[in-house]
């Protein structure tokens, strides 16, 4: 089995680490009920999607 030559030092880990940050996920407004929506996707709340009605949501 392969076995690392070196202990990796806190600063190699922290670099490695620097990728590995969550990112938010991004939202936007619904047009037509005000519900935060993710960008090109449609409301989960109301099934508009730009400006329209796409799926019938019962209520
Ligand atoms: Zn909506």
């Amino acid at each position: 089995m392969a076995v690392p030559k070196r202990k990796t030092s806190p600063s190699r880990r922290g670099m490695r680490r620097s990728h590995d940050a969550l990112t938010v996920e991004a939202f936007s407004e619904c047009k037509n009920c005000g519900e935060l929506k993710r960008p090109h996707h449609l409301c989960t709340a109301c099934g508009h999607y730009n400006g329209r009605e796409i799926v019938a949501v019962e209520a």
